[in-house]
């Protein structure tokens, strides 16, 4: 039997393969191994030329590259030609053209021929199948729809022509028509057009046979369906009536059948070669009839157990698979999970329904100090919940038990050893399969060192937060001109409510626009990368009044993108008051050193040109008194007396500028004083041009002072006013009463001394002084009159004289408007008896008593002995002070007089004068 009734279709998936599929391809199998073995005889070898029909069907027969015929069947029939001693010769053509010529004993053999009942009718057929084939359906590589023989129907399909596959009995053409596929048919001649056409979509689908398929089906876009069909058995054909075919039959036979039998036979080499396996193509021995049947029976059974085994193992080892793999998977989870139970610091503690431990882990054993031993079976809420949170802790229990799926509380817990310790509570209910609660897992984290900490920090930012409150700096931040922020000092500072200063445009800081914008555009410059900035300006408060203000600014900030400013703002005003204050002082002590040098300076040269002068004026009086009066030499001592007395006037200014002129204070009416010098003196000197305007205040105008230097000050302020007045004008000279108060002195940033003083006021018409002038009149030298005329001594000699008496003075001028200058003095409340009337100098006087002249100048000593002599005194002199207490305590007689120099070398006049109180009280004294 070589005819198989059925075709199969077989599936890729082994687990969908269908019963009756597997069924029908085991009994196939076993047919054709059964086959195999009813095809074995001998030949005899003859030499002989053998003429072998060849065509293109790779790999069993084709031309290879050197156009030599080539593939499975050239290689065999040339291994038994050179066994057997024949010469072979192809005779090269179609599959159909040698068919034909084999029919036409053309040719001698022709391989590669399936075998067929009709076929059998018209060639001698090889007894030993040399090559098993079946036929296949294959399809674009692209097609999807074609599974199943079904699939074909209405198909253009590929085919060889005249192959057996397509005309043989259950040939595509036979299936075809079975199923009533209504196929119509591309004829080609050679499998590789069919390919070529399916390829080419010139065919839905094509047949070939199984070994071209094999071996060719990747070199094309073609794949192979599972749809197969037409099992053949291919052989060597012979024509049926051929001289040589009878020995080529028998011949080959023989060598087949050996060829077969071997294993390392050529036959199965070139099987491997061409073909990749030969396991269809192995020979079985050969059997009796029914003993086929009976195998055939035993294979069936047989494969159809082994199949359901293969089955059942397959699908068990599978189900083992899964099992496996999930068994590993929830292994390795477990795992994990108990891992992490371990390890973590979270404390994991699972409860059931009533609250007892059932699992404890390693942290909670940390945090709340009970072991896992200690804590399962214990009821939490009596293990570590105090007594104040249990009511808390029950209701929770209670929401996750009645459905709630988790809560995160936090509350307080009890440690073993009683600490009390915050934690962080994340609870689960845990549900069975069913979805009833059946525990609750819980984590825990000890959080009470992290709220201490928070506690600590908020305590820290409150604290900071009072310190910028309490800082006497207005802190602000201000974000593009408008206050985010202030502290308390800011809103007091600008008299706004803490909360109306919030929110409000920086514009309402500043007095006007322009301050405003001046501001802004020095703060600007924060942008240009300048670290703070510092400006002083002026803020106005709510209530309108404007102060002076310090403000810093800098940014919160620098790297941040919305630029905040930090504000730090003073009031200045008392600083910048003090600062002006202290401007003023420095100026005045500056101007009081000035003074003190020179007057240091001028009084040095001044003390000893006076003494000069006192023997000058007094030699030249000695020559007056002695001389004829109406003598020429007379007139020129006269000249040379009053030049003296001019300097000598010029020595007094400079010794009263610097002080060490003794001065002899006395209370006196300063109405009387100016009176006298006004009307004796000043209306002389100013001249006819001036208008000359006098004021006197009604009640004694009483200071204590040296009338000589009070005079000076008169005159000196008139000469300035007369000087200042060339084309004439008005001078008045005023005396007043007035009682100073502290506001007066303040107005002046003058030290306070309030009380009565009295003024005296000499005011002119003329030129006035610009302010540069005003700021330097006082000082000594000081002068804008041409050289000769002004000495610059005149006002610093003034000024030294009323500060010697606690005075003030002042100068109010305007340039072409005048100038007034008053002086202060401290007024004194006094009996007017008391006073002296004026001054009488007496210009003749003689008398007999003793005078010790003290002087350590000698021309000076010796001048006074001689004028005192001349009228008629005794006198004594001595060289100092201690020369002169010699004297004193040696002389018999009274010393009446002592006439002292004041400034000496040793003990000074004055010294001298106290001492004479204390031992010669009868003594009197007299400075000079
Ligand atoms: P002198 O009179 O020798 O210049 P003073 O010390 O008396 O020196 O005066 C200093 C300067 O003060 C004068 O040179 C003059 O410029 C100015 N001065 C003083 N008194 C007046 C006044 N009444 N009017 C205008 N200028 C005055
Ligand atoms: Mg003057």
């Amino acid at each position: 039997m070589q005819r198989v009734e059925s075709f199969i279709t077989i599936h890729k998936d082994i687990h969908s393969v269908k019963r009756t599929s597997l069924l029908s391809v085991s009994i196939m199998l076993i047919f054709f191994l059964i086959n195999a073995f009813f095809t074995t005889v001998a030949a005899e070898s003859e030499p002989l030329l053998v003429k072998v029909g060849a065509y293109a069907n790779p790999p069993k027969i084709f031309m290879n590259k050197n156009l030599k015929v080539a593939g499975f069947w050239p290689d065999l029939i040339e291994y038994i030609a050179k066994k057997e001693n024949w010469k072979i010769k192809y005779i090269r053509g179609t599959w159909i053209g040698d068919l034909n010529r084999l029919k036409n004993n053309e040719i001698d053999v022709m391989p590669d021929v399936a075998f067929t009942e009709n076929r059998s009718k018209l060639y001698a057929f090889s007894k030993t199948p040399v090559l098993l084939s079946w036929s296949r359906v294959y399809i674009n590589k692209k097609n999807t729809e074609i599974k199943s023989i079904i699939d074909l129907k209405n198909k253009k399909i590929a085919a060889l022509e005249g192959s057996v596959n397509l005309e043989g009995p259950d040939g595509f053409r036979e299936i075809a028509l079975k199923f009533n596929l209504n196929c119509t048919f591309l004829e080609l001649d050679s499998y590789r057009e069919v390919f070529k056409a399916i390829e080419e979509n010139r065919a839905d689908a094509g047949i070939t046979n199984r070994n071209f398929g094999n071996k060719n089906a990747r070199k094309f876009q073609v794949k192979m369906t599972p749809i197969i069909f037409q099992p053949i058995s291919l052989q060597f054909a012979f024509p049926i009536d051929g001289k040589k075919t009878q020995i080529l039959l028998k011949r080959i036979n023989n060598r087949m059948q050996k060829l077969k039998k071997d294993e390392n036979s050529i036959y199965y080499q070139l099987l491997k070669k061409y073909f990749e396996a030969g396991i269809t193509e192995k020979t079985v021995a050969v059997l009796p009839g029914w003993f086929k049947t009976v195998l055939q029976i035993i294979g069936v059974i047989l494969v159809f157990f082994i199949l359901i085994l293969a089955i059942s193992r397959m699908q068990v080892r599978k189900k083992t698979y899964e099992i496996r793999i999930k068994n590993e998977s929830l292994r390795r989870s477990t795992q994990l999970l108990s891992a992490h139970l371990l390890n973590t610091p979270v404390g994991a503690i699972f409860w059931d329904l009533n609250n007892k431990v059932v699992e404890w882990n390693p942290a909670a054993e940390a945090i709340f100090g009970y072991t896992k031993e200690e804590a399962i079976d214990k009821r939490g809420i009596e293990l570590i919940v105090p007594e104040d949170q249990k009511e808390l802790v029950k209701s929770i229990l209670n929401d996750l038990i009645s459905g709630k799926g988790s809560t995160q509380n936090i509350n307080e817990n009890i440690t073993r050893d009683g600490r009390r310790i915050i934690c962080d509570w994340y609870n689960t209910a845990l549900r069975d399969v069913n979805g009833r609660v059946t525990g609750i897992a819980s984590l825990v984290n000890d959080i009470t060192r992290q709220k201490k900490t928070e506690e600590a920090l908020k305590k820290s930012e409150d604290r900071l937060i009072r310190l910028f409150q309490a800082l006497p700096l207005g802190i602000g931040l201000v974000k593009n001109r408008v206050l985010q922020w202030h502290n308390e000092t800011m809103s007091r500072m600008l008299g706004y409510p803490s909360e109306e200063l919030h929110g409000k445009n920086a514009r309402i800081l500043y007095p006007t626009y322009e301050e405003y914008e001046q501001a802004g555009k020095a703060i600007n410059a924060l942008k240009y990368g300048k670290k703070s900035i510092e400006i002083e300006t002026r803020w106005v408060r709510k209530d309108g009044s404007v102060f002076d203000c310090n403000i810093r600014v800098a940014l919160l900030d620098p790297e941040a993108e919305d630029r905040v400013v930090l504000v730090l703002a003073e009031d200045i005003t008392d600083r910048k008051k003090t600062e002006k204050e202290k401007q003023k002082l420095e100026a005045q002590l500056s101007q009081a050193q000035k003074m003190e040098a020179i007057g240091v300076l001028a009084g040095g040269i001044a003390h000893d040109f006076n003494n000069l002068l006192t023997s000058i004026i007094g030699n030249a009086d000695f020559g007056l008194m002695n001389l004829d009066k109406n003598s020429s030499v007379c007139q020129n001592f006269k000249e040379i007396r009053e030049a003296g007395q001019r300097a000598a006037s010029l020595t007094h200014q400079l010794l009263a500028f610097s002080r060490k002129e003794l001065i002899l204070p006395e209370i006196m009416n300063l109405n009387s004083v100016t009176m006298n010098l006004v009307e004796t003196i000043l209306r002389r000197l100013i001249g006819e041009d001036i208008e000359l305007v006098t004021t006197y205040a009604p009640d004694p105008c009483n200071i204590k002072a040296d009338p000589g230097q009070i005079e000076q000050v008169i005159m000196n302020l008139s000469v300035n006013a007369r000087d200042a007045m060339p084309k004439g004008g008005k001078l008045t000279i005023e005396t007043a009463n007035v009682e100073l108060d502290r506001g007066y002195f303040q107005a002046r940033g003058k030290e306070s001394k309030p009380g009565l003083y009295v003024m005296l006021a000499v005011t002119d018409s003329g030129i006035g002084m610009d302010r540069e002038t005003r700021a330097r009149i006082f000082e000594p030298f000081f002068t804008t009159k041409e050289m000769g005329r002004g000495t610059g001594l005149g006002l610093s000699t003034v000024y030294g004289i009323v500060k010697q008496n606690n005075g003030y003075i002042w100068v109010y001028s305007e340039e072409g408007k005048g100038t007034t200058f008053k002086v202060y003095l401290p007024g004194v409340k006094a009996d007017i008896r008391d006073l002296q009337k004026g001054r009488s100098i007496k210009t003749s006087f003689t008398g007999s008593e003793t005078i010790l002249v003290v002087e350590d100048e000698e021309t000076l000593r010796n001048m006074a002995e001689r004028m005192l002599i001349g009228f008629g005194y005794k006198v004594l002199t001595a060289r100092n002070g201690k020369k002169a207490m010699e004297i004193l305590e040696s002389h018999d007689n009274l010393i009446h007089m002592v006439l002292t120099d004041v400034v000496m070398p040793g003990m000074s006049g004055r010294e001298l004068a106290e001492k004479l109180q204390s031992g010669f009280p009868e003594t009197r004294i007299l400075y000079m």
